[in-house]
């Protein structure tokens, strides 16, 4: 299966990502863990990347294409992939479009209430070595997992949370009708509990291949 997840920041792609590619057998592609380890590792890509990245702007189309294009083929895409975070602007979906041998099965869209997103990007805490999510209220001290410091991440600093939003409606939102033409949109609603959010999107996945 080949599926694309598309959400505003926060409405919780990351967390449904982790669980449809263990339920089903397709690889997680998200060019934003992609970048941050460009970042983390200090390569040339990092560097380019970081600036767009803590001020909540979006990295320049031509170089998020070329990542995300090696990276869909290689060998293990080719029983399905999951891209989260990927297209974001109308011009990668094109471009996501013309590299594809076999066309994408379906985009989910995770529908999500914009005070919500708010309120969940503003206590995410995220451990600085493993990279595990936490919601702020549920942990305290160092990351249980690992025991990594747990810090916001710059860009959900609120002037970041604010930019990102605005850049969601600018640029990511037209995808909505695009692939609603497409005729491969599926919304899900991204409320409640994330088990329960899970099985709305099981019960769209199970109509699609
Ligand atoms: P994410 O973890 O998906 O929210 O991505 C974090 C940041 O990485 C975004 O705010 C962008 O700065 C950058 N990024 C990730 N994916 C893309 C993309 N498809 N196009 C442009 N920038 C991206």
């Amino acid at each position: 299966m080949r599926i694309v997840l598309l959400g505003a920041p926060g409405a919780g792609k990351g967390t449904q990502a982790e669980l449809i590619v263990s339920e089903y057998e397709v690889t997680h592609i998200s060019t934003g863990d992609i970048l941050r380890k460009a970042v983390k590792d200090g390569t040339e890509l990092g560097r380019t990347a970081e600036a767009y990245m803590t001020k909540g702007e979006l990295v320049p189309d031509e170089v998020v294409i070329g990542i995300a294009a090696e990276r869909i083929g290689l060998p293990d895409c080719v029983n399905g992939f999951l891209l989260d975070g990927f297209p974001r602007t109308v011009a990668q979906a094109e471009a996501l479009d013309k590299a594809l041998t076999n066309k994408l099965d379906v985009v989910l869209s995770l529908d999500v209430d914009e005070n919500e997103v708010i309120r969940r990007l503003g206590s995410r805490r995220v451990c600085q070595g493993c990279g595990r999510i936490y919601v702020a209220e549920d942990v305290t001290g160092d990351c249980p997992a690992c025991g990594g410091k747990l810090i916001i991440r710059a860009d959900d600093q609120p002037e970041a949370i604010k930019r990102r939003l605005q850049v969601y409606r600018d640029q990511t939102e037209p995808l909505v009708s695009y692939y609603r033409n497409a005729g491969i949109l599926k919304t899900v609603q991204a409320v409640g509990d994330i088990e329960d959010v899970f099985e709305r999107v099981k019960t769209v996945l199970k109509d699609v291949s």
